[in-house]
């Protein structure tokens, strides 16, 4: 049976508590986990959803982030620098105006790299795990945030793919591919 409880506008709850058209099993889910979202009641009929909150973190967990949308883009960058960088076929960037990420853990284990002769191109990474991790791009207000370290779904999907004249020779497309879940 499904049940509403109404919420006053502007409500703030964790997007785990928030299955629209799903019944309650009755186990008690953790609180404060997935993105926050704000739901607002249009003319007592449409329920909309706006994503607060998008939170990151490096692969040993110590250097935690939060994005706030709106964000400025969402971009595939296939340059040698990004394969490099990546040690893949390219890098996944989300950008962010520096006023929208806050630091949740382990800014003081951050590394920096600005390679040399470039204008802006940093390497911003976690000194113990070796993950990349989101950096102030220079001389512009955005961040660049790798978007594999995102722990929830940001919503926003890649607009473009740039520099694709210098992509690797052997990335091939996706779909191109046979796909598994796991190991084959
Ligand atoms: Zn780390
Ligand atoms: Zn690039």
């Amino acid at each position: 049976m499904l049940s509403f409880q109404v919420l006053p506008q502007g409500t703030s709850i964790p997007l785990d508590h928030a299955h629209v058209g799903r019944t309650h099993s009755g186990q008690q889910r953790r609180a404060a986990s997935g993105p926050r979202v704000t739901y607002t009641l249009v003319l007592g009929k449409e329920i909309k959803m706006q994503l607060e909150a998008v939170t990151g973190s490096c692969l040993c967990g110590s250097v935690k982030f939060e994005i706030k949308p709106p964000f400025s883009g969402f971009r595939y960058c296939h340059c040698r620098r990004c394969q490099k960088a990546t040690g893949s076929s390219h890098a996944s960037n989300v950008f962010v105006p520096q006023g929208q990420i806050a630091w949740l853990a382990g800014e003081a284990l951050i590394s920096r790299f600005d390679l040399p002769g470039a204008k802006r191109f940093s390497v911003w990474f976690c000194s113990r795990c070796g993950s990349r991790v989101p950096h102030k791009i220079r001389e512009r207000d955005d961040y660049l945030v790798p978007a594999g370290l995102l722990d929830n779904d940001p919503v926003i999907r890649p607009e473009n793919s740039i520099f694709w004249g210098s992509k690797a020779p052997w990335y091939v497309e996706p779909r191109e591919i046979p796909k598994f879940t796991e190991y084959t």
